[in-house]
Parts: structure tokens; C-alpha cells; sequence
């Protein structure tokens, strides 16, 4: 199936027959990405006649832990998988789905009924990776919940190729190689936009490298391993600071790339400072105290994703050569004296 593509699921039957969920499957398994994976699944519990909504979440400890366990509610950052560039839907209840996940814990059972039209579906992965689905409808058939079930199994084992294939092992962010792809996404969904509606909007895309300061020293005067916890809660202090619609990579070491989607230059400049400020204000276990660096630019679809790197990295140097700690943000130069230089793609 081509990704652009519209999902469109079938009909369910009136009977759930084998052939039915076959077809369900096969289409699950076909999927090319962990995105479109998710899209997929969303689409197909659609089946279910009485669904009003489904959703599906990362849910992250702020600790680390191996085995997946919610010891408190301040300590979980629960992420949406999917969700419309345009439209953040932050998830309101994030305290009574964090209660739920706990007690799904305490209890070891499969499903919770938050009341009896939400009900939350765990999806543990690996190295403390735990996924949940979020659905409300009114009653569901007992016919469904195998079907339900059959999905969330296909999903479950499908993600875990994904992630062994799209992130980074340490951190759980998608890794260097999906940055490509993922901007290619971006970028697909703005020229959509301008096609469905021709708007003009300021909001756009940034692309901001972000850089640990003196990282080297975290390591030497820590340890490897204190290096890794500080690059993981780094992570987690990330993904509790960005939006849903916003891309979190691991692109190297100790550095890290923001793909910030929807916003203006007012917005994204405000969502960087604030993250810079909760680093810098965070009192990490034995280290104490680090910073970032930053440097970004706008994404221009004109420019390769190696040369908006490129610009953005420059910045990056000049905020490291201005002392550390701070953002700054360079304009991509105008793409005709780009062009000639052969750095630039035109079509
Ligand atoms: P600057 O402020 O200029 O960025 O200084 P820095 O020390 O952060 O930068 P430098 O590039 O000199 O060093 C980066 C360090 O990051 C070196 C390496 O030991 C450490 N590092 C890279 N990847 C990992 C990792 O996966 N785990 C740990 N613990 N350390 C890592
Ligand atoms: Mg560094
Ligand atoms: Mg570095």
C-alpha cells in the first residue's frame, strides 16, 4: 500500500469469520513503519461499532527501570503515538490514565475499565518500553474483545521490529537513520495542507541540534554508566517537555535533534528556551548540574535534510562558541546562492 494512501478499513461482517481477520492481519504486517503501523491499527478497531475514539500512548518511567513499573504518578511521561501535526490533542486526563496504568500494575490484569466507556489496554515492549491503547465505545460485543485481542498481538509484535529497526536502544528516540524519513513526513503534511486549502500559515517547521555541554567531563569524572543514566533522563526531560507532534531523535553521542512541527518562530523559539531551562534547572542524581547547547533553523522543503543539519549544526557551534547554555538560530541562506553552490535540490 502506497503511504499516502487513505486507510480504509473494511466493513466488519456480521460474523467475525477467519477470513476477515485474516485480511486484518495482513494489512497490519504490510505496513512499512512503526506510523504507519499504528495509523493502521487505529483505523481497524474502527470494526467496532460502538468505538468513539481510540489512542495509543508511549508510557515512559522518569527513572530508569527494565521492567516496565509505575511506581508513581510523577515519574510516568506518557506520550500520544499519532497525532495530526495541525492538531495537538494533549491527552486532558493524563493523571487518571497514569492511575490506571498503575493499577494495572498492582492488579497484573489485562483490562481496566476506567468507567464503562474508557478502557485502557497495556502493550508492554522492551527495556521499560510500554505502550498502552486507549478506547472508548459503549459496551463492546464479547465478539470484539478477540478480535481486539488478535490486533493488539500483531501490533505488539510488529512494533518490536520497528523499534529494533527505528531507535535508538539506549534512549528509545528514533535513531539517526529514520530522520530522513520522518522529515520527508513533515514535509508531506504541509504540501497536503496547502492542497486541501491553500492556507498561508506562519506555523511551519524547525529543525534545532541539541548538544550536552561538556559531556566529555559527565563521563570522566562519572563513569560510562552515570554518562548513560544522565543521557537517558535527558531523554525523558525531552519528551515531558516537546509536544505529541514534535520529533525526538538521538542522532549521535550526546547529541539530539527537535523537529518542531506547526508552530512560528515565536513558538518554537519559546519551546526551545524552555526545555534549555529545565535542564538547566534539573538537579540530576550525582551529577548535579548540566546544560545545552542549541542551534536551529526553519525547514525549508527546498533544502536537503543533510544541508538544513548542516545549517542548523553551524548554529550550534556558535552557541558553543558563545559560552555554552544558549540557543541561537541562523536563516538558511537564500536558495538561489545555494543553488549554484550545488548544496540545494530545486524542483
Ligand atoms: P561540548 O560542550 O563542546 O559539546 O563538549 P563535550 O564534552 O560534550 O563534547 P565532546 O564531543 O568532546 O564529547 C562528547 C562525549 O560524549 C564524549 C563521549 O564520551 C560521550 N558520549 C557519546 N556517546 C555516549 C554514550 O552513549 N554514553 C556515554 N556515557 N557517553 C557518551
Ligand atoms: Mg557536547
Ligand atoms: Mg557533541
Amino acid at each position: 500500500m502506497s503511504k499516502k494512501e487513505k486507510v480504509i478499513t473494511p466493513a466488519a461482517p456480521h460474523e467475525l469469520t477467519f477470513e476477515f481477520a485474516m485480511e486484518l492481519a495482513d494489512r497490519l504486517t504490510a505496513q512499512p513503519d512503526y506510523l504507519s503501523l499504528t495509523e493502521e491499527l487505529l483505523a481497524q478497531l474502527q470494526i467496532i461499532p460502538t468505538l468513539q475514539c481510540a489512542r495509543l500512548f508511549e508510557v515512559h518511567c522518569l527513572s530508569r527501570c527494565q521492567e516496565f513499573n509505575a511506581t508513581s504518578i510523577d515519574n510516568l511521561i506518557v506520550r500520544e503515538v499519532l497525532n495530526d501535526l495541525d492538531e495537538p490533542r494533549p491527552f486532558k486526563d493524563i493523571a487518571s490514565l497514569n492511575r490506571s496504568i498503575q493499577k494495572m500494575e498492582a492488579r497484573d490484569d489485562h483490562e481496566i475499565p476506567l468507567s464503562f466507556q474508557q478502557i485502557i489496554l497495556p502493550i508492554p515492549g522492551e527495556n521499560g518500553q510500554m505502550r498502552v491503547l486507549l478506547i472508548e465505545a459503549d459496551d463492546i460485543e464479547a465478539k470484539f474483545w478477540g478480535a481486539i485481542h488478535f490486533l493488539l498481538n500483531i501490533y505488539k509484535n510488529q512494533s518490536l521490529i520497528f523499534d529494533e529497526k527505528e531507535r535508538d536502544k539506549l534512549t528509545g528516540l528514533y535513531n539517526r537513520q529514520t530522520f530522513d524519513e520522518k522529515l520527508a513526513r513533515v514535509l508531506r503534511f504541509y504540501l497536503k495542507r496547502a492542497n486541501i486549502d491553500g492556507r498561508k500559515s506562519h506555523d511551519r517547521s524547525w529543525l534545532a541540534i541539541l548538544d550536552i555541554d561538556h559531556f566529555k567531563k559527565v563521563n570522566d569524572n562519572f563513569g560510562h554508566l552515570i554518562g548513560d543514566e544522565i543521557l537517558l533522563l535527558f531523554t525523558r526531560l525531552m519528551e515531558q517537555s516537546f509536544r505529541h507532534t514534535d520529533m525526538l531523535f538521538r542522532y549521535g553521542g550526546e547529541e539530539f535533534i527537535v523537529i518542531l512541527n506547526n508552530t512560528d518562530s515565536e513558538g518554537a523559539k519559546i519551546a526551545l528556551e524552555r526545555f534549555r531551562l529545565s535542564i538547566a534547572n534539573y538537579n540530576f542524581p550525582q551529577v548535579g548540574r548540566i546544560t545545552v547547547s542549541t542551534g536551529y533553523v526553519r525547514v525549508e522543503k527546498h533544502y536537503l535534510p543533510t544541508s538544513l543539519v548542516e545549517y542548523a549544526d553551524k548554529a550550534l557551534y556558535a552557541a558553543k562558541d558563545n559560552g555554552r547554555d544558549q540557543i541561537v538560530y541562523i536563516d538558511l541562506p537564500a536558495i538561489e546562492a545555494l543553488a549554484n553552490e550545488g548544496n540545494i535540490e530545486l524542483f
